[in-house]
């Protein structure tokens, strides 16, 4: 029998100065990086959030508490990895991802192509199963006034076991 499940996730960081800034695991050249306890990738955290709600199995906030020092400046790929083990010791595994990174800067279109690679990899699945899409809030609230970036993800996974 076929199972399908969808999850959805959402984040939020702050900008800081004097770090790096990485997006659904590829850095992007910004003056401004994103503040958090690990590199602060909102939209692998909300993409590993997704993928934990698909398979209702907690939050990331309950896998990885940001009071552990071992998660101090961590590549938050190791968080959807552990997501996606999560997902694979029930049987699941992703169909196709759908990311929407909301702020007014930077652009994410000249980087579009690197994240899918990236996601796709992260993911195990095909590009062309993987979209990433950026919008603005058209100046309003805290991505308006350039304090920082949300995401929202959203996930399709599949169970191919024979029932
Ligand atoms: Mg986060």
């Amino acid at each position: 029998m076929t199972t399908f499940r969808i999850g959805q996730g959402f984040d939020v960081h702050r900008f800081c100065r004097g770090r790096d800034l990485w997006l659904a695991g590829v850095r992007i050249p910004s003056d401004l990086g994103l503040e958090g306890h690990s590199d602060a990738d909102v939209a692998l955290h909300a993409l590993t959030d997704a993928v934990l709600g698909a398979v209702a199995a907690g939050d990331i906030g309950e896998h990885f508490p940001p009071s552990e020092p071992r998660w101090r400046d961590a590549s938050s790929t190791i968080f959807l990895e552990h997501a996606l083990r999560l997902a694979a010791d029930r049987g699941y595994r992703p169909v196709n991802c759908d990311i929407t990174v909301i702020g007014e800067r930077p652009r994410i279109a000249p980087h579009r192509h690197a994240m899918c690679v990236s996601l796709a990899g992260l993911l195990g699945i095909d590009e062309a199963s993987v979209s990433v899409k950026a919008t603005t809030t058209e100046g309003l609230g805290f991505t308006g006034r350039h304090e920082g970036l949300a995401a929202l993800a959203v996930v399709l996974v599949v169970s191919d076991e024979l029932g």
